[in-house]
């Protein structure tokens, strides 16, 4: 058993861990990163948001270019092969160049300053450290009673490795995961199934975009149960059938069951050290990132909401920041939402039913995508972004958008409703001049609606 002393150990490599692991790099102090998969990355490069958003924006540009003819799942899944591999080339880069040891294998603290690492080819070996940030992310919730060794039942890192096109898939749960990858198989021309336990679709969501998401999957030919749960799962060689509660049942080539994450905290020897997890199996952390032992800190899907890779990397550099300086003047924004359905969503800020709720005198401006130039000339005429603001001092509360582009498009609404006092304000958008013609010019038309509203 070899021994190595780090300023800092960081376990896992996705975005938590690879945000940590620089910051405390670049202040010039000696980390390691223990990573249990072969490649670094995390769960976000191999089985999460890189390779889904791989396959839904290969099949989105064939669906555009109408030449899906003969186009297989498996062909998607060579494009994602080829990110994937571009990524994880990057990013060992990353760490290389910033002089981070990368050790492969899974770590298990033996006690609060030394984890034990099961290398790859079984040997294990001690590394301490005065301090530990724990990026190990989370996996798919997997319930006792479906049968996942089953090859006809997936869940969202099982589909990843699927061989061929099924004609049929049902998709169970229709949070953000499901509904992608209804979307995803739907344009592929598989009938889907998108069986939901709630009675909306992603009902954190703004209403109107609910509305029109639910529109777009039903026009597209997803049929959408809702309010329904499963009793019993079968599967056999030629598929799986869902025995619903409502004694409805559906056939399917395959089930991809998208209900649940859990966090990745079990068997680390966490409860043995004084580190707090709950009962989703995520590690209980204070606003500064760090656990019930002050010198282990925890970033990512590990802490549980909002389970985004966008905020797991800036959760990573914050807590080095605390632990490195003791203190942090940063702290997470509001975070946007973006998810990657057909057409694409995304949102920030608060929704009209809370505004309501809250009894804000707030205003509403509209844009819809196929009044603008833009749009018209590009073909992607469908989607809206509205803006919602305070009628008295035009304060941007909230910002929905979906269709083309609308992950890219709500950043610039961020950037003006992240100023500080009045500097948040509709006016930015109608008296600022933009580039014509871009999608941009959506601000300016819904800032001049929701305007003629109030005056
Ligand atoms: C299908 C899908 C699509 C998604 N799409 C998006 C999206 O579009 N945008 C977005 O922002 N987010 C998306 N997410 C969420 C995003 O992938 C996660 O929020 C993100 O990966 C969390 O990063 P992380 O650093 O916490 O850990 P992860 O990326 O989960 O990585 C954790 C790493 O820790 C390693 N590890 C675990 N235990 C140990 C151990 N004991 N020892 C050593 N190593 C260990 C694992 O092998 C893994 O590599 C998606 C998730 C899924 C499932």
């Amino acid at each position: 058993m070899n021994q190595a002393t780090y300023d800092v150990i960081v376990i896992g490599t996705g975005p938590g861990g690879e945000g940590a692991a620089m910051k405390v790099a670049k202040e010039g102090r000696r980390v390691a990163v223990v990573e249990a998969l072969p490649e670094v990355g995390g769960n976000c490069t191999h089985r999460a948001t890189i390779p889904s958003k791989t396959l839904r924006q290969v099949v989105q540009q064939l669906t555009e270019g109408a030449s899906l003819n003969g186009v297989q799942y498996p062909d998607l899944l060579k494009s994602a092969r080829g990110v994937i591999n571009k990524q994880v080339a990057m990013r060992r880069g990353f760490y290389e160049r910033n002089r981070v040891d990368i050790i492969h294998g899974r770590a298990v603290f033996s006690d609060a300053n030394t984890v034990a690492v099961t290398r790859p080819d079984g040997n294990k070996v001690s590394y301490s450290a005065r301090a530990f940030v724990i990026a190990t992310g989370s996996r798919p919730y997997r319930p006792s009673d479906v049968d996942f060794q089953s090859p006809r039942i997936c869940d969202s890192d099982t589909i990843l490795d699927v061989q061929h096109s099924p004609r049929s898939l049902t998709v169970y749960g229709a949070g953000v995961i499901g509904c992608e990858y209804a979307s995803i198989f739907r344009s592929l021309g598989i009938k889907v199934n998108l069986v939901n336990t709630r009675s909306q679709l992603l009902s954190f969501l703004d209403d109107e975009i609910i509305d029109a998401l639910s529109y777009h999957l039903r026009e597209q030919g997803v049929l959408i149960r809702h309010d329904e749960q499963y009793e019993r799962i079968e599967a056999d060689d030629r598929g799986v059938m869902l025995f619903l509660k409502s004694n409805k049942r559906i056939h399917s080539d395959y089930l991809l069951w998208a209900q649940g994450r859990t966090g990745n905290s079990d068997a680390m020897g966490l409860a043995e050290i004084g580190v707090e997890v709950n009962e989703r199996g995520s590690i209980v952390v204070n606003e500064n990132y760090l656990s019930t032992v002050p010198h282990i800190y925890a970033v990512g899907d590990i802490v549980g909401h909002p389970n985004l890779a966008s905020a797991s990397y800036d959760q990573g550099r914050f807590a080095a920041t605390h632990l490195l300086f003791d203190g942090c003047e940063y702290r997470l924004g509001i975070i946007p939402t973006g998810i990657y359905t057909i057409p694409e969503i995304s949102s920030i800020g608060r929704t009209e039913r809370e505004l309501t709720q809250d009894r804000v005198p707030y205003e509403v401006g509209h844009s819809h995508f196929r009044h603008l130039a833009r749009a018209q000339i590009t073909g992607r005429t469908s989607g809206m972004l509205k803006i919602l603001f305070h009628r008295d001092t035009l304060e941007i509360l909230g910002i929905h958008c979906f269709g083309a582009q609308a992950a890219e498009i709500i950043h610039i609404g961020q950037a003006i409703m992240a100023q500080p006092g009045a500097a948040n304000t509709l006016m930015y958008f109608v008296n600022t001049t933009f580039n014509y013609p871009t999608m941009a010019e959506a601000y300016r038309v819904a800032a001049l609606n929701g305007l003629n509203r109030v005056t």
